[in-house]
């Protein structure tokens, strides 16, 4: 028997010492990478304070974010997907589905309901990106279809928050019908004169843009934000030709008259309330156009250059929109304590 022996030591790897670091105290920002701690992160709505790379909200955050305090009612919450087709591919939708569910703690990709925006009452629907890449099965479609059958019913705006990878494939032609009845109940809205705000978030694709995305009196983006049909490789592969810088992103589409004005997070609340202050009649629409603005004559002239789309239904210029954003952003009776996420 040895008097002395080597002590055993338990060797650890480089590479492990890092999940002995407390998570969720920061975040690193995807774009340019600045590390910001998350309680900071939260006072800013998710928005990086360094580049302003706007972070993605889960559908709770946003309706924190975007509706008056204590104003949100849930409704159609019951609603969950079914497995129609019994459609199995590298794993069951029944079980994606039940992880999904177990994931977010949501019923579907989308929560619905009645809430008021700057005192104007309102139908809300969000989309949750994080619950099968808010993709838009039968549920889905259904809520949408409803939450406009009751703006309907009641006179009241709609206003949706969308992202989306596209249609649920998992749910077949089910899924690419949901494209007919979300077009149509909007298209309801719009014969009634009842407005609907859509608000664009990253990524809006595929099946939800072809639909009820586009047919909104007024269309919003947040900045940076993808709103397109197909992938820019798709796209790429498809036509062969190398695409412009910027293709896809709000700013780009804003600048091509398929977003209407592109609205930093911190003034989104304020530009919907003032927004549906104008199309409900409660405030003129007739916009001066801000002392800001005429100083800034090139900017004027510019615009002169650019095409100028007017809604059809709301008769807003670019012109009017740009002047909501502008006096909503100085507009300091607005604020209320600012928006708050939950
Ligand atoms: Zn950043």
């Amino acid at each position: 028997m040895a008097w002395f022996r080597k002590p055993r030591y338990t060797t650890v790897p480089a590479g492990q010492k890092k999940k002995d670091m407390p998570e969720g105290l920061w975040t690193k920002c995807d774009k340019c990478q600045a590390v910001t701690f998350n309680t900071e992160l939260e006072r800013n709505l998710s928005v990086c304070p360094k580049c302003g790379h706007h972070f993605r909200l889960d559908c709770w955050e946003r309706i924190g974010t975007l509706v008056d305090p204590g104003a949100f009612h849930e409704i159609d919450g019951g609603l969950t997907s079914t497995d129609p087709l019994h459609f199995e591919a590298d794993e069951k939708y029944a079980d994606k589905l039940q992880a999904a569910r177990e994931k977010t703690g949501l019923a579907e990709a989308v929560v619905s309901g009645e809430a008021a925006i700057g005192g104007v009452e309102t139908v809300v629907a969000v989309m949750d990106f994080s619950f099968i890449g808010a993709s838009m099965g039968s549920v889905v479609g259904e809520k949408i279809a409803r939450a406009a059958e009751r703006a309907l019913q009641a006179h009241k705006p709609l206003v949706v928050v969308c992202a989306s990878g596209g249609a649920r494939m998992h749910e077949g032609i089910l899924s690419l019908m949901q494209m007919a009845k979300t077009s149509s109940a909007v298209q309801r809205l719009g014969d009634a004169g009842v407005p609907f705000i859509i608000v664009v978030t990253h990524p809006t694709t595929g099946g939800v843009t072809a639909s009820f995305a586009s047919l909104a009196d007024v269309i919003i983006a947040e900045p940076g934000a993808m709103l397109g049909f197909a992938g820019p490789r798709v796209i790429n592969q498809t036509v062969r030709e190398e695409l412009p810088p910027g293709f896809q992103t709000a700013e780009f589409m804003r600048d091509h008259g398929m977003a209407d004005m592109v609205v930093p997070r911190k003034d989104l609340r304020p530009t919907i309330a003032r927004l549906l202050r104008m199309l409900t009649g409660a405030e003129s629409a007739d916009i001066e156009p801000s002392s800001a603005e005429r100083e800034a004559g090139e900017t004027a002239n510019d615009r002169l250059e650019t095409p100028t789309r007017t809604s059809a239904r709301t008769g807003l210029t670019d012109r009017q929109t740009d002047s909501i954003i502008t006096a909503t952003s100085s507009d300091k009776s607005e604020g209320e304590g600012g928006p708050q996420g939950s």
